[in-house]
């Protein structure tokens, strides 16, 4: 059982007001919450150690060193990769996927092909059009049904030998569609493709075990998890780390510079090109020893709970209708309700407190398969209440009656 008194009191954000009205915070598929001991670790770092790491002798650059250190570790453990040093510091999800993006360009010729799902935020999609343009190679989308799922007989007919990367998120910001990775892993692999997953939805509601998944890349961001902006890693197997070839050229990334020629350094400092968010890291670890003592079967149930719960009062509301469907999906609900533009639900609701997102999600694709110009999407995290999602439907209530 969560208690759930306890756990909002964890989060001062929780206590302000927003419009004369206490915060209902429900954009967590955004960006998530602090917790105090996130942010007390942020403080720590900047009062009592702040160096810059692995080239001081000195204490404080010793001391920052081995705190930052011991949260790759922390992560490592976190996420069950084999090596600390598959785990790379990165300022989030986008710039590990383009870590990947780029430095397959070594490996791809001319009609190689790059299939991506029809799902994806658009950090997933850029980078590999750009790496398409470059290579000749092809990108191809797995499409998606109705209920907001891969259709998953249409990825069996586009893999081939000619598949050389699969990029799929593990759950849809969108939809919250929670899609089949073990399935797409085991059949990506059987035809010779690496897979890269993006995890920046999944990590806030599951523990992912990248060793277990057999994966070859996972990504994940540190703000959706009750961490700070501007950190996120990259996982990837040594394998496939060693032969990639650096993204950024800079201090730290080179074991030794002449003008003739430099020679990288080993992992993972190949990858971490200047002078890293190093407070960022540190509190990163800090968040996930914050989220494994509440413990992720017990936030993966309580949010179970507030989905069900905020999908049926959501559903009473005549006229709404909810993007994404899947029996498996976590606590996102995408909606519109008939004949209103979602932005002016969002504004009304704000006005009583209540932070919803409005637009595409960074998902237009999605949209577009819809027929829809956007949602309004409400994602719970696990200290939101159902008495805030009774709010929410009144909210909505309201706004419709002013907007018809
Ligand atoms: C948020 C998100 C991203 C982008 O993460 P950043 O932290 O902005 O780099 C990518 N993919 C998915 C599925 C996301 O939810």
């Amino acid at each position: 059982m969560i208690d759930i008194s306890r756990i909002r009191a964890d989060f001062p954000i929780l206590q302000r007001k927003v419009n004369g009205q206490p915060l209902v915070y429900f954009d967590n598929a955004a960006t998530s919450q602090t917790p105090q001991v996130v942010i007390d670790s942020i403080v720590d770092y900047y009062s009592n150690y702040n160096a810059n790491i692995h080239r001081g002798v000195h204490t404080l650059s010793q001391e920052a060193t081995d705190a930052y250190e011991a949260a790759r570790h922390k992560i490592q453990r976190h996420f069950n990769a084999e090596k600390a040093h598959e785990i790379i510091f990165t300022s989030g999800t986008t710039h590990a996927i383009n870590i990947v993006a780029s430095g397959f360009e070594k490996f791809l010729k001319k009609d190689d092909e790059i299939l991506v799902s029809a799902l994806e935020h658009h950090s997933n999609i850029v980078p590999w059009q750009m790496l398409c343009e470059k290579t000749g190679a092809l990108l191809k989308v797995i499409p998606m049904n109705d209920e907001g799922e891969l259709q998953m007989k249409k990825f069996d007919e586009l893999l081939s030998e000619k598949t050389k990367l699969v990029f799929v998120n593990h759950i849809s910001n969108a939809l919250g569609t929670i899609n089949p990775i073990e399935e797409i892993l085991t059949k990506a692999h059987a035809v010779g493709a690496a897979v890269l997953v993006d995890g920046a939805q999944a990590c806030p509601h599951i523990k992912p075990d990248v060793q277990e998944l057999d994966v070859d890349f996972y990504v994940a961001s540190a703000h959706k998890m009750c961490g700070p902006t501007g950190v996120g890693i990259l996982y990837g197997k040594s394998e496939w780390l060693d032969k990639l070839p650096p993204y950024q050229g800079g201090g730290e990334m080179i074991k030794e510079v002449t003008f003739e020629k430099t020679t990288y350094a080993d992992l993972p400092h190949k990858f971490e090109a200047g002078t890293p968010n190093i407070a960022g890291g540190i509190a990163f670890g800090v968040a996930l020893d914050y989220l494994n003592d509440i413990g992720f079967d017990t936030i993966a149930s309580y949010e179970k709970e507030l989905l069900d719960f905020g999908t049926e009062k959501l559903l009473e509301i005549e006229g709404l209708r909810i993007y994404g469907t899947s029996p498996n999906k976590t606590s996102v609900i995408s909606f519109n309700i008939k004949g209103i533009h979602p932005y002016d639900i969002g504004s009304i609701v704000d006005k009583l407190g209540i932070a919803v997102r409005t637009g595409h999600h960074c998902a237009q694709p999605i949209m577009d398969y819809y027929k829809i110009p956007g949602t309004v999407r409400a994602s719970f995290a696990f200290y939101n209440t159902k008495e805030e999602i009774l709010k929410l439907v009144d909210a909505i209530k309201r706004a419709k009656k002013m907007l018809s």
